[in-house]
C-alpha cells in the first residue's frame, strides 16, 4: 500500500488567515468546560432574518429555482442592486455594472485577481480586516499598511501616512469606510482628501461598504459618490449586516463593466453562480418592508449605547461612540500597565478566564505598526444581548480596576 504524501505548494506560506476564529474555538472550549462567556469576539449575529425574505427564499425553492443560473446573478437581482446603491450613492450603475457574489468576503480575493499584478504594491488599512492582507501577499503582491489614529469623537484615517506611502508601484488602494475593527467612519473632507490622492496617482479603489446600512446616526457617503470616483472604485456589498443573513452567503459587487465582466469570469471559474433561490430572498429584502432591517439597527444601538456607557465608566479605558458598524475599539493602555501585561494574547486569555468576557485585540487585525505605543481591544456586539452585556461589562470592570 503506497502512503500519500502531502505536499502542499508554497504559495500557501503567504496566505493569511482570519485568527478571531481561534479566539472562537478558545472560547467553545471555555464554555465547554462549565463555563458562561460572553461573546464579544465574532462579527456573526444573534439577530434573526427578517421572516419575508426566509418566505421568499422558500418559495422560490418551490417554485424549481434550484438549479445554476447565470455567473453574474439572476438579472432583476442586478438590476436591483444597482438601483439600490444608485439611491444612496447618486452613482449611475447599470445591471451591466453589478455581479452577485456569494458574500462579500469573496469579492476580495477577485479584485485583487482582477486589478493586481505581481510585485504592485496594494494599500490596505491596519488595523483592518485581515484578509485584504492575506490575498495580497497571497497573489504576489505587496501589501503596504496605512493606519487610522485617535481624533476627537473617532478615530480617523492617517492621510498624511496614506499620501506618504505611495510609491510608483502603487496601483490599489482598499478602504473600508465605516470601519472594521475601530468604527472608524470617514468626514466628507476626509473623503475628498483622499479621493484626491486617488486620482493624482491614478490608483483605483476597493470600497468594503460591508456596513453602509449599519448606521445609527447621520448618514453614510461612499468614496465612489465623489467626483470623478466612480470609475475609480468597484464596491463591496453584503446582504450578511443589513438583513442579519451572515450565513446565507450573498454580496454583490459594482464597478465599471471591463471589472464587472473580469468578475463575473472569475465566478464562472470558482462558484459558477451565487446560490440561485437565495437570489429570490435578496430581491425580497431589497423591494419587500424594510422594518426588518430598521429593527435590527434599532437592536445594535441599543446594544452600543449600553456598551459604550459601561465601558467608559471602567478606569483605565476609552472608548469612542462610532455611529456605525457594531463594532468597539476601546484603548486599554491603562489597564493593561496595571496588569503588567504587554502581551495582548496574555491579556485577551486572562480576561477570559477569570470573567469568562472574550474578545479579539488589535493583533487579530493586522501586525502592530512601528511607533505604535497605545493598546487597544475590539468589542462586537452584535452577537450578545442587552442583559448579558451588563453582566459582562460588569465583570470585566471588577478584573480591569483589580490590580495584576
Ligand atoms: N468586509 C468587512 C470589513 C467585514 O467585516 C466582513 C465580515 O465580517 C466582510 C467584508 C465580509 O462579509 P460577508 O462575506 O459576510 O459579506
Amino acid at each position: 500500500m503506497s502512503t500519500a504524501v502531502t505536499r502542499l505548494a508554497s504559495r500557501l506560506s503567504r496566505l493569511g488567515t482570519e485568527t478571531a476564529f481561534a479566539v472562537s474555538a478558545e472560547a467553545a472550549e471555555f464554555a465547554a468546560r462549565g463555563n458562561k462567556v460572553y461573546p464579544f469576539h465574532l462579527g456573526d449575529m444573534n439577530i434573526p432574518t427578517p421572516p419575508h425574505i426566509i418566505d421568499a427564499t422558500l418559495r422560490a425553492m418551490r417554485d424549481g429555482k434550484t438549479g445554476y443560473c447565470p455567473s453574474a446573478g439572476i438579472p432583476q437581482l442586478r438590476e436591483l442592486v444597482a438601483d439600490d446603491v444608485n439611491r444612496t450613492h447618486g452613482t449611475h450603475y447599470t445591471m451591466k455594472n453589478a455581479v452577485i457574489e456569494p458574500g462579500g468576503k469573496p469579492l476580495i480575493s477577485k479584485f485583487i485577481l482582477a486589478m493586481m499584478n505581481p510585485g504592485d504594491e496594494v494599500l490596505y488599512p491596519n488595523p483592518g480586516y485581515p484578509i485584504y492582507e492575506s490575498q495580497i501577499e497571497f497573489h504576489g503582491g505587496t501589501a503596504v499598511p496605512y493606519s487610522y489614529k485617535e481624533g476627537a469623537e473617532n478615530f480617523e484615517l492617517d492621510l498624511d501616512g496614506i499620501a506618504d506611502a505611495i510609491t510608483p508601484r502603487t496601483r490599489l488602494l482598499i478602504l473600508n469606510d465605516l470601519q472594521n475593527p475601530t468604527g472608524a467612519v470617514a468626514q466628507i473632507s476626509e473623503l475628498e482628501r483622499l479621493a484626491e490622492i486617488v486620482k493624482e496617482h491614478n490608483l483605483f479603489a476597493l470600497c468594503d461598504e460591508a456596513y453602509f446600512h449599519m448606521r445609527y446616526e447621520g448618514e453614510s457617503t461612499s468614496l465612489a459618490s465623489l467626483p470623478g470616483m466612480e470609475e475609480r472604485c468597484l464596491l463591496l456589498q453584503t446582504f450578511s449586516k443589513r438583513y442579519a443573513m451572515t450565513g446565507w452567503r450573498l454580496g454583490a459587487a459594482l464597478g465599471p463593466e471591463p471589472l464587472a465582466d473580469a468578475l463575473a469570469k472569475l465566478n464562472v471559474n470558482d462558484e459558477s453562480c451565487s446560490n440561485h433561490f437565495i437570489q429570490y430572498g435578496a430581491i425580497e429584502a431589497l423591494t419587500g418592508d424594510q422594518s426588518g432591517h430598521e429593527e435590527i439597527v434599532r437592536i445594535l444601538r441599543e446594544r452600543r449605547d449600553r456598551c459604550v456607557e459601561l465601558l467608559n465608566d471602567i478606569d483605565g479605558v476609552r472608548c469612542f461612540k462610532p455611529e456605525a458598524t457594531f463594532y468597539l475599539f476601546p484603548n486599554v493602555t491603562e489597564v493593561m500597565k496595571r496588569k503588567g501585561l504587554s502581551d495582548y494574547s496574555a491579556f485577551r486569555k486572562r480576561a477570559l478566564q477569570k470573567t469568562g468576557v472574550s474578545f479579539c485585540t488589535r493583533t487579530h487585525f493586522g501586525r502592530p505598526l512601528e511607533g505604535e505605543t497605545e493598546y487597544y481591544i475590539r468589542l462586537a456586539y452584535s452577537g450578545i444581548d442587552v442583559a448579558d452585556i451588563g453582566e459582562a461589562l460588569a465583570r470585566f470592570k471588577e478584573f480591569a480596576e483589580a490590580g495584576e
